[in-house]
């Protein structure tokens, strides 16, 4: 047996927001061919390396195709998380030294996994263009010590309140007559579980899961780009589904949106007139490509001694798909963007 070289994020991957444009009220789905979709991808790219998936059990139960998940269960390459996906999904990677694939920032555990932080090739995530999945890797932002902390403290409080998840309901199987919350629902504060069942704390009778019906959300909003020269936010932009040229513009050059208003001339060259270019892939999700012959562009890098942007540098041409919070560093530095975007994580 080949050792595992990729663990998949099913939950996070199988997520699918409402696109783009859709009516008010469109629930999200979970779809495991989308898992099916990534794996395949990934077995093109290192035929070698073996995939494993893990999903969380509440995420199994949402899926709207259950058949190819107890398919992948029975052929062994995908795990139900007993706890947090999370956990199990960089315990695994950490023991075989895996690619991960997850929209995560994983800001709870950067003390545990330094890995996380120092490289830049270890975690992945993919874009669907026209139906076809191209795989890229995702260099996290790096986080000071407070935004870890933070990220801990975050983690700690849903972790301790297991139950309170607005889109789980549980009902009292109590007759009628002998529980308040008979043949309804239990607040969550009333719910205690034991080895896997749930209890009415009020009565002591089981609790019953109320099957999920999924929740309307909002579709998510268009991409935004914050604009940054020298620390100062300049504009918003918000990203079309055309995409968005960034770049040295001018009034001869409308197509471009330029970013270098605020430049002197010689720090504004070391934009290129098509630097970046900014699209929305079929999940309404932004992907950079840089374009520019001369610049440069950096994806969440660190910042070196000297004040330049010092590693993360994209790759003229390939797509990197972006993740709420993600930021562009445009050639020496002083142009920053930082991308908002609406985020589809389960938790
Ligand atoms: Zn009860």
């Amino acid at each position: 047996m080949s050792m595992i070289g990729v663990v998949l994020d099913a939950a996070n991957i199988a997520n699918r927001n409402p696109p783009p444009n859709s009516p008010p009220g469109t629930p999200r789905r979970w779809e495991f061919a989308r898992v099916e979709r990534v794996r395949a991808a990934c077995a093109a790219r290192w035929p070698d390396r073996h995939v494993r998936a893990v999903i969380d059990a509440s995420v199994m139960s949402r899926l709207a195709d259950r058949a190819g998940a107890a398919t992948a269960e029975r052929e062994g390459w995908l795990i139900t998380a007993t706890g947090d996906a999370d956990d199990d999904v960089l315990e695994i990677a950490d023991r075989y030294a895996a690619l991960v694939f997850s929209r995560d920032n994983f800001g709870h555990a950067r003390l545990e996994y330094p890995w996380l932080d120092g490289e830049p090739d270890r975690v992945w995530w993919f874009s669907t263009r026209r139906g076809l999945v191209t795989l890229a890797p995702r260099p996290l932002k790096r986080l000071t010590p407070d935004e870890i902390e933070r990220a801990r403290r975050e983690k700690e409080r849903k972790a301790g309140r297991p139950v309170d998840d607005a889109d789980r309901t549980w009902r009292c199987l109590a007759a009628e007559g002998v529980c308040t919350y008979a043949g309804g629902p239990v607040p969550a504060g009333m719910l205690r579980e034991h080895r896997g069942a749930w209890f009415c704390m009020a009565c002591n009778n089981e609790a019953e899961e109320v099957l999920y019906e999924p929740s309307p959300a909002a579709p998510p909003a268009a991409p935004t780009l914050l604009v940054q020269v020298d620390g100062d936010r300049r504009r918003t932009l918000d990203v079309p589904s055309g995409g968005l040229l960034l770049g040295r513009g001018g009034p001869r050059r409308p197509r471009v949106t330029d970013v270098t208003a605020s430049l002197d001339r010689s720090a504004a060259k070391q934009i290129s007139r098509d630097h970046l270019r900014v699209e929305v892939d079929d999940d309404g999700w932004p992907v950079a490509v840089h374009e520019g012959e001369n610049g440069v562009t950096f994806l969440n890098p660190r910042i070196g001694p000297d004040g330049l942007p010092a590693d993360n540098r994209l790759v003229r041409g390939e797509e990197y798909p972006l993740c709420d919070g993600d930021e562009l560093v445009l050639g020496p530095g002083r142009v920053r963007i930082v991308v908002s975007c609406a985020e589809g994580d389960p938790e």
